[in-house]
């Protein structure tokens, strides 16, 4: 299975890393080696300084396919979640400078949080949900499904050119404002609609 990124989905977290809008959505991949093993704490790696969080609406694709038209995209996922998107931001920060892949940035082990899965049914709307990060009780990013850029099923028909879709295979559907570092013994707790999806500790 494959983790299908999208950058840049937010206005407020464009404007505070100072990219520019895209034209297209921003796209990359994590292989699932990126995926932090259930229950484990996330391990600062030696490679980086800077690690963000990105805390981010997840999409479970539970059915094959390609060329997806978005009037359709609602047939290929069920299930809606949070996780995190970690980043090395200082590698990354280099790499773009080069114009070179962000992989090393984003793709390592354990970058990857995947919380719990509930059913899209909960929610009247699925691009009406709140979501927030806690950092040690702290609230630190909050957004709303509706502030993307591109919705679910727009996002769906854009990779869906590009990949074929495959069951399980995870949308993590781009970050809002509030990135930022996490330090050796934080704790980050990630809530849609007041329902705890994850807590993970940081070592
Ligand atoms: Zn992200």
């Amino acid at each position: 299975m494959k983790l299908i990124c999208i950058g840049r989905n937010y206005t407020d977290h464009i404007e505070e890393l100072e990219n520019e809008k895209p034209v297209d959505p921003v796209v990359f991949l994590k292989p699932d080696t990126s995926i932090l093993l259930k229950k484990q704490p996330f391990f600062i790696p030696d490679f980086s300084n800077n690690i963000h969080h990105e805390v981010e609406v997840l999409v479970k694709i539970k059915k094959l396919g390609k060329y997806i038209d978005r009037k359709f995209a609602h047939k290929y996922y069920d299930e809606i979640g949070l996780g995190i998107d970690f980043t090395a931001r200082d590698l990354q920060s280099q790499l773009k400078e080069k114009g070179l892949p962000w992989e090393k940035a984003k793709a390592f082990d354990g970058a990857a949080v995947l919380g719990k899965w509930v059913s899209k049914e909960e929610f009247l709307d699925v691009n009406d949900i709140n979501f927030r990060l806690e950092k040690n009780e702290e609230i630190v990013q909050q957004g709303n499904t509706k502030l993307m850029l591109w919705k679910i099923d727009e996002l769906i028909e854009y990779v869906s050119q590009f990949f074929t879709l495959k069951i399980g295979d995870i949308i993590f559907t781009g970050t809002p404002a509030g990135v930022g570092q996490v330090k050796t013994n934080d704790v980050l707790t990630g809530f849609i609609e007041g329902q705890k999806m994850f807590s993970i500790k940081v070592k």
